[in-house]
């Protein structure tokens, strides 16, 4: 099963891919992520994106091409994949569906998280993540147990520098403009799920299960 979660930052793509990962096991691939490790391990990829990251721009389609044509390469990602956090131009679109057309695969379905703007900002401004193993935490209604370290590994809990108020903002204004237009480019392939991104984790991820199975994507 080859899934696109498609949603503003902050619309919860992530937690509901941790979610389905529990369930299935299939890795989630979030190109947002794998950038963040090339900057801290300070590699040749790494220092090519740093700028963009840290001030909510995007990386050029070139490079994030490169990335995921790599990892999707890997033996885990053979059974399928949830990508979080890509494709986000149109030409990322665009190159992925012929990269899949060459692997001789599709797509199943792209799932869009519809969140407004004002939970958006609530939520990445209390959002903190694990430095070790990436658990996402959020400080309103997901707390960790003992602040600031996380429960399932005992690791450090800190905030991301683009979840700063200021760098929000203007992942919003990247999103609405980048990203957006991705939502009328599925509907027209039809394969275009909507989730309202405003309800509680519960039941987001339920609608997406829900969803999985009419489609016969994964057993009741
Ligand atoms: P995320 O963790 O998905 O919110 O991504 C964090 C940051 O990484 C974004 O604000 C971008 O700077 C960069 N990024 C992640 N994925 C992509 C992508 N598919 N295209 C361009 N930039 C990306």
């Amino acid at each position: 099963m080859k899934l696109i979660l498609l949603g503003p930052p902050g619309a919860g793509k992530g937690t509901i891919a941790n979610e389905i990962n529990k369930k299935i096991n299939i890795p989630v691939i979030s190109t947002g992520d794998i950038l963040r490790n090339s900057i801290k391990n300070n590699t040749k990829l790494g220092k090519e994106a740093q700028e963009y990251v840290t001030s909510g721009k995007l990386v050029p389609d070139d490079l994030i091409m490169s990335i995921v044509e790599e990892r999707i390469k890997d033996n885990d990602c053979q059974n399928g994949f949830m990508f979080d956090g890509f494709p986000r131009t149109i030409q990322q679109a665009i190159e992925l569906d012929s990269l899949m057309r060459r692997l001789n695969t599709k797509i199943d379905q792209v799932f869009y998280f519809e969140a407004s703007d004002s939970v958006i900002v609530e939520r990445l401004s209390d959002r903190r993540v694990c430095a070790k193993c990436g658990a996402i935490y959020n400080l309103n209604y997901n707390s960790p147990k003992i602040e600031n370290v996380c429960d399932k590994c005992g690791g450090q809990l800190f905030q991301r520098d683009d979840d700063k108020q200021e760098t929000i903002l203007n992942r919003i204004k990247v999103f609405n403009k980048e990203t957006l237009p991705l939502v009328e480019y599925y509907e027209e392939k039809n394969n275009l799920t909507k989730i309202n991104a405003d309800l509680d984790l519960k039941i987001r991820f339920e609608d997406v299960w829900n969803r999985l199975i009419k489609l016969g994507l994964v057993g009741k």
